[in-house]
C-alpha cells in the first residue's frame, strides 16, 4: 500500500488546526508541508501592498500571474513560500491580510493561477498539504484525504486562546466574526468551494485535543507513509 511519494490532503475552515496537524504528520512521515492558504495570503498581501482594489479583477489577476514564486524547506520539513524572492513570514497573519486572501482567492482567474502553481506541487509528492480544496481541485488523486470540521466558536475560542498564550490582544467576538465571515466567503464562492471530497474521513475535531487528532491522521495515513 505504501506509496513512494504519497499525498495527505488536509482540507477544512479557518482556525481548525490544518497546519499544526499537517506540519506534525509531515515530520512524523518525512514529507515535506505546504499551507495553501500562506500562498493566497501573499496574493492577498501584494494586492493591498499595491494599492489594488480587491474587487478589480483585472487588476488582482495580473497581481497573481505576475509573482514569482519559489519555496525552500524549513527545518520542520515546511516549504517556505518566497514572493518574487522575498520571504513575508509574520506579515501575513494579521486578520486584514487574511481577509484580503479570502477575497482575492475567490476571484476565478487569479485562483486558476495559484491553482496552477499548487497543481505542480502535489504532482511531485511526498508531501502534505493543507488548504480549502486540496482534496477536490488540487490533488484529486491524493492517497489520503482528511477534512476537519469544528464549530466557529471552537475555532474562534482557540485563536482567542493561542494568542493570549502568546501575549497577544485578542478579542473573542471579533475572532468569531472574522472566522464566520471567513467561512461564509470560502463556501460560497463560485469556484473551489470549501467542501469535503466525496471519498474525504471527514473529522470532527470540536472535542478532540491536537494531539488526538493528530494521532487519529497519524493512524489513517500510515498504511501509505510509513
Ligand atoms: O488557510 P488560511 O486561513 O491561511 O487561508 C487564507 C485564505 O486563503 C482562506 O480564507 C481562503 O479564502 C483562501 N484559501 C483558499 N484555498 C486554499 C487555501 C486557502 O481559497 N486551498
Amino acid at each position: 500500500m505504501k506509496g513512494a511519494k504519497p499525498v495527505i490532503a488536509i482540507d477544512g475552515p479557518a482556525g481548525v488546526g490544518k497546519s499544526s496537524v499537517g506540519k506534525a504528520v509531515a515530520l512524523r512521515y518525512d514529507l515535506s508541508f505546504l499551507s495553501t492558504g500562506e500562498m493566497y495570503r501573499c496574493l492577498g498581501w501584494k494586492v493591498l501592498d499595491m494599492g489594488i482594489n480587491l474587487d478589480d479583477e483585472d487588476k488582482v489577476f495580473e497581481a497573481a500571474k505576475n509573482i514569482k514564486w519559489s519555496f525552500e524547506r524549513a527545518s520542520d520539513n515546511s516549504l517556505k513560500v518566497f514572493v518574487d524572492g522575498v520571504y513575508l513570514g509574520g506579515k501575513l497573519f494579521s486578520d486584514k491580510v487574511g481577509q484580503a486572501a479570502s477575497k482575492a482567492s475567490a476571484s476565478a482567474r487569479a485562483r486558476a493561477v495559484v491553482t496552477q502553481k499548487q497543481i505542480e506541487i502535489g504532482r511531485a509528492g511526498a508531501i502534505v498539504m493543507e488548504g480549502r480544496d486540496i482534496g477536490t481541485v488540487i490533488c484529486p488523486g491524493a492517497q489520503v484525504k482528511i477534512f476537519l470540521t469544528a464549530t466557529a466558536e471552537e475555532r474562534a475560542k482557540r485563536r482567542f486562546l493561542q494568542l493570549k498564550q502568546n501575549g497577544k490582544t485578542a478579542d473573542y467576538e471579533q475572532l468569531l466574526s472574522s472566522i464566520k465571515a471567513r467561512d461564509e466567503r470560502d463556501s460560497s464562492r463560485a469556484v473551489a468551494p470549501l467542501k469535503p471530497a466525496s471519498d474525504a474521513v471527514i473529522i470532527d475535531t470540536s472535542d478532540m485535543t491536537l494531539r488526538q487528532v493528530t494521532d487519529k491522521v497519524l493512524e489513517i495515513s500510515s498504511p501509505y507513509a510509513s
